[in-house]
């Protein structure tokens, strides 16, 4: 954890959140800035900024995660985004994953999350 970091802050519970998935090790929330509906950032519960900080076996898990959550949302098209380092645009240091449903055609979505 990192005193500072807005996402520890939040699986600390000290900043509120609307979580779609926990684990032991894997957070999942919504994106308060969201790029569709249904956006959700999917992050390690240790703290690192970018991949090759955080260990295997919590990396192993956020891309299952993603996915769970990319099949909850309905949406038969979606982008998965991982930026690391500003020149990237990373903003945020604390690794996370984006999973940003696409609507589907004529239908929108009919999400269902795993935990809420
Ligand atoms: P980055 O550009 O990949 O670092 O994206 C950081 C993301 O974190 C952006 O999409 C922000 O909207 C999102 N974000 C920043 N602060 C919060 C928060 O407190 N709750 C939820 N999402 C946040």
């Amino acid at each position: 954890m990192a005193a500072s970091c807005i996402f520890c802050k939040i699986i600390k519970g000290e900043i509120p959140s609307m979580k779609v998935f926990e684990s032991e090790k894997t957070l999942a929330f919504l994106d308060i800035n969201p790029l569709s509906l249904g956006h959700a950032l999917v992050i390690p519960k240790h703290h690192g900024a970018t991949l090759t900080d955080i260990p295997d076996d919590s990396l192993s898990e956020l891309l299952p995660v993603a996915a769970k959550l990319a099949r909850a949302t309905g949406a038969e098209q979606y982008n998965i985004l991982q930026n690391n380092g500003e020149m990237a645009h990373q903003v945020v240091k604390h690794v996370h994953l984006h999973m940003i449903p696409k609507p589907n055609e004529n239908e929108g979505l009919g999400i269902s999350w795993p935990q809420q």
